[in-house]
């Protein structure tokens, strides 16, 4: 089929019904309901844009065995060039939607060529699911279907392993011939409502014990005993004015419980089987860090360059531009944007051999921005809201522009700095609040800070895998400035 466009995405999720839950109400298509709708039109956007031929050889490369356009993201890279190709089409899809999509479908395509190229780590529990493992990035790639996942066992108790849990977190319940069946939750699934398949694997570091739960394989989210418990929708189509929620009305990415309830996945489908050493390895053996945090770097730099210049518009529409402290803080915004910038660049230049005759981004700047952003995006939104201030609480709805009572008072009340209309003030703290104060920009932070896993954790592996040699190089030298103790030097002996 090779890539798809937004009808054949939206006819795609259609023709697999699947168990769904909003608000009590099981949902009988996600492509209507106001839950989803929107979001639905905004994944078919970025499909359309693949296939549009103004940007198609942006986004998409021809897959050489098959003839047939693929999306970027399932690109190997043969070099620093093919990343930066990568990067741009990443860009693209991500300033489609103001960086505020962060499950985009390549997000969980640049995790699967990640799993294939390193079939080899797979192939350690037997040939069968390497060859498993490519063959599904194959399916997914010339198929072009969106996946989502989920990682974790759901927040029980986290002192306690999932085996001392084990009636709550997903597992292997039974193995036949034909491949194994799962029951259980995990969270969380971000538009695993609307997507088409989930991808299953799990956060290193679980303990011997949990080998029932140590499983890597992929279901469709249409499959029997698959069942979504979504969280309270932050918006639904036709509830709110664009005016008023320009951000969350389009951008709400819904996020869900996923329950199992005696799945059966067949062997072509499973990765990795009952192996707690290899699921501990597959975050350091396979390129998943590498790829994944290239593009969501990639996002998140179009996500700060918003972000920053809303925080902008904000000062600028009173006039709080012109104050050292706003300056400052506005500089150190930058400052992030620009970082985000330059470590993406040097992953590309930093390239490193896989192995299989393809280049990978190099890890080390693209984990530092990881752990990075978890405490620079939130101090965006905090200067945002820090500039804006008691302004947030004073804006009427847009209804309010529309009566004619009120229009003396709603032009000239709301109007800003340097002849700015009350109408134009109004739209951009709207559009400011649904960033920085809705429930849905309060997700969007809360993503930033632990989509990628704990950031505590995160960032203490910076140091647990560091490579400090010229680090401990210049400590070592300068030590030997020092050289050994002497006697202190006697005053008389001048
Ligand atoms: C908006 C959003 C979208 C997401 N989307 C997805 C998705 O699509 N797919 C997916 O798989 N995941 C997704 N996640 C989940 C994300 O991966 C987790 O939130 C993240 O890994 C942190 O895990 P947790 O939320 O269970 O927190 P916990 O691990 O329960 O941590 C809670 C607190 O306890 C502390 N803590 C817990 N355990 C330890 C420990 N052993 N040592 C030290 N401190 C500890 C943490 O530091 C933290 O302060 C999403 C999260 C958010 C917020």
């Amino acid at each position: 089929m090779g890539a798809r466009n937004g009808q054949q995405f939206i006819d795609g999720l259609k023709a697999r019904p699947r168990e769904v839950w909003i608000n009590g109400e099981r949902i009988e298509d996600v492509t209507t309901h106001p839950a989803f709708s929107r979001i639905v039109a905004q994944l078919a956007r970025l499909y359309d844009a693949q296939c549009d031929p103004a940007t198609q050889d942006k986004l998409t490369y021809i897959v050489p065995e098959t003839g047939e356009r693929a999306g970027m993201a399932f690109m190997p890279a043969k070099d620093a060039g093919d990343l930066r190709r990568r990067r741009d089409a990443f860009y693209h899809w991500a300033s489609m939607n103001f960086g505020l999509m962060g499950r985009s479908p390549d997000f969980l395509n640049t995790s699967l060529l990640a799993f294939a190229e390193a079939s080899e780590v797979f192939g350690r529990g037997g040939q069968r699911f390497a060859d498993n493992i490519v063959n599904y990035y194959k399916y997914i790639r010339d198929n072009d279907l969106f996946l989502s996942h989920a990682l974790l066992a759901p927040q029980n108790d986290r002192t306690k392993s999932s085996a001392e849990q084990q009636n709550l977190h997903m597992r292997v319940v039974r193995e036949t011939e034909e491949g194994i069946y799962v029951s259980g939750a995990r969270m969380v699934a971000t538009l695993g409502a609307v997507a088409d398949e989930m991808l299953m694997y799990c956060l290193p570091g679980i303990p011997e014990s949990d080998a029932d739960h140590a499983l890597a394989f992929a279901v469709k989210v249409s499959d029997p005993g698959v069942r979504q418990i979504c969280r309270e929708p932050y918006t639904l189509d036709g509830q709110r004015s664009d005016f008023d929620h320009p951000l969350s009305n389009n951008f709400e990415e819904n996020d869900s419980l996923l329950i199992f309830d005696d799945v059966f996945v067949p062997w072509e489908r499973v990765f990795m089987y009952r192996d707690v050493a290899l699921n501990n390895a597959l975050y350091t053996e396979t390129a998943l860090r590498n790829y994944t945090a290239h593009q969501t770097n990639t996002r998140a730099l179009v996500k700060m360059q918003f972000a920053v210049g809303v925080a902008m518009a904000v000062a600028r529409s009173i006039g709080a531009d012109k104050f050292l402290h706003v300056q400052r803080m506005l500089g150190e915004a930058l400052n992030s944007v620009e970082f985000l910038k330059s470590g993406l660049v040097r992953s590309e230049v930093e390239c490193e051999a896989t192995g299989h005759g393809t280049v990978r981004p190099a890890l080390a700047p693209l984990q530092a921005l990881r752990t990075f952003l978890p405490a620079a995006y939130p101090k965006v939104v905090e200067i945002i809201q820090t500039v804006a201030a008691g302004g947030f609480m004073m804006m009427p709805s847009g209804a309010d522009f529309t009566v004619p009572e009120l229009s003396e008072d709603t032009s000239l009340y709301y109007q800003g700095a340097g002849g700015m209309s009350s109408l134009d003030r109004v739209r951009l703290f709207k559009m400011a609040w649904d960033l920085a104060g809705e429930a849905f920009g309060t997700r969007l932070l809360q993503y930033e800070r632990y989509y990628a896993g704990d950031p505590v954790r995160t960032t203490a592996s910076n140091y647990l895998q560091v490579k400090d040699e010229e680090m401990m190089r210049l400590v070592n030298e300068a030590l030997a400035l020092a050289g050994d103790p002497e006697p202190a030097p006697r005053a008389s002996a001048k």
